[in-house]
């Protein structure tokens, strides 16, 4: 039996974390963590009985705790109950489904306690991943990934060597809006923006998807997941999410891990890793499929991506700027007060203003955080 803990566990990775222990029976649940769904918490409770769930607003862990009051659970707030259910001594594994850099310290405490960490948030590693991996060496805990695209990579490097990796190649769907021109863009809904072409799930991240914001942050978190210089990443877009990355050696072979978009199938990976597991789900016919195909992403029409590499390259305190503007920028898009081009804009400024750190510690980091919203407050 292995003891997890899940941050975020009413949002799509959480959920899609559950099912995978629904399914198997050897994993326990000792602790759950979401932001205000307590009618989804309630009910996860009551099925999984965790000893601890933290709730992040006082509100609405005051009726949670009505709710299950005939329940023996300890229902906790805030940063300091996501920390508590982070480092609880039974748990071994900490899923961080959270959205956000509201998981950072989180995990930097997990590490701490010596927790293998199943990591599906990737502002972690984007804004952090310089105190994040020297840390979980120095801890000798495990970094698994969840992304699905991490996990590819992370899958076609079973059993090679570090120093033998050409280059990763990190696919893309290209998302909803692959093939239009930035006058395009100009007019798009926010419905237009939350249909993916091939994945469903949670808001935030279907719109980074259409951006290709999703993708510049996939190549930051790559670059520190697998020790790989920016340079040895390259995004290639695969439409029909068949392909979800591949390795390239040195020697000129490519391997790569394809299936069905299924975020179960790496969740479960990183969950019982190295062991593989049967999946219920439907198996890629590739008769059917016929063919798959590549293209090299639109670089001038969805700037998501070279701005992402832009902050990379930079470093320091810049892709937490990115990241942040970003955040700010898609939740403003999601509440209709911005259009989805002004998404670019909102990065664009947010770094043009910003004094670059370097190796900022986490405090720097929340603090260059809370001064990108300033920034964008005072400007938008
Ligand atoms: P969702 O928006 O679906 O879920 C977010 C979860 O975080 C919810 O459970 C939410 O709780 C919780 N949450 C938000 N704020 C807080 C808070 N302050 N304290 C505690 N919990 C909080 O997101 P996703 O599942 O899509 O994504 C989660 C992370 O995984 C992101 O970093 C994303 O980039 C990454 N990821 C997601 C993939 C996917 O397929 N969805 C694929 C790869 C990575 P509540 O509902 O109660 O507000």
């Amino acid at each position: 039996m292995k003891t997890i803990a899940v941050l975020g566990s009413t949002g799509s990775i959480g959920t899609q974390t559950l099912e995978v222990v629904r399914a198997n029976g050897d994993l326990k649940i000792a602790a759950l963590a979401a932001g205000r769904n307590v009618e989804l918490l309630e009910k996860q409770i009551r099925e999984f009985s965790p000893r601890v769930v933290a709730v992040w607003e006082e509100e609405a862990a005051r009726k949670l705790k009505t709710a299950v009051s005939d329940m023996d659970v300890k229902i906790v707030t805030g940063m300091d109950g996501l920390i508590e259910i982070s480092t609880l001594p039974e748990v071994e594994v900490l899923v961080t489904a959270i959205v956000g850099m509201i998981g950072i310290r989180p995990t930097v405490e997990a590490i701490k306690a010596g927790k293998d960490i199943a990591l599906a948030n990737k502002e972690t590693l984007v804004t952090a991943g310089h105190i994040i991996m020297p840390l979980a060496k120095e801890h000798n805990v495990r970094i698994l990934p969840v992304d699905s695209e991490h996990s590819a990579i992370f899958q076609s490097l079973n059993g090679e060597h570090h120093e033998q990796i050409d280059k990763l190649l990190i696919t893309a769907s290209g998302g909803p809006f692959r093939g239009k021109k930035r006058a395009d863009l100009e007019k798009v809904k926010v419905e237009d923006a939350l249909k993916h072409p091939n994945w469903a799930m949670g808001q935030k991240i279907t719109i980074d998807s259409a951006t290709l914001v999703n993708k510049g942050l996939e190549v930051m978190e790559a670059k520190w997941l697998f020790h790989v210089d920016l340079d040895q990443i390259e995004v290639v877009v695969q439409p029909q999410s068949v392909i979800h990355s591949m390795v390239q050696f040195v020697d000129g072979a490519v391997i790569a891990q394809l299936g069905t978009p299924d975020m179960k199938l790496p969740i479960q990976y990183a969950l019982y890793y190295p062991d593989r597991r049967y999946l219920t789900g439907e198996r890629l016919d590739f008769a059917k499929l016929g063919q798959i195909t590549f293209e090299k992403p639109d670089m001038e029409t969805f700037l998501g991506l070279p701005l992402a590499l832009q902050a990379s390259r930079i470093g320091g305190s810049m892709p937490t700027v990115f990241n942040a503007a970003n955040e700010r920028a898609v939740s403003k898009f999601l509440h209709r007060e911005i259009g989805f081009t002004d998404i670019y804009q909102i990065i664009i400024e947010s770094m043009e203003h910003h004094k670059v750190q370097q190796q900022p510690t986490i405090e720097d980091i929340l603090d260059t955080e809370k001064a990108t919203y300033e920034f964008i407050e005072s400007r938008w």
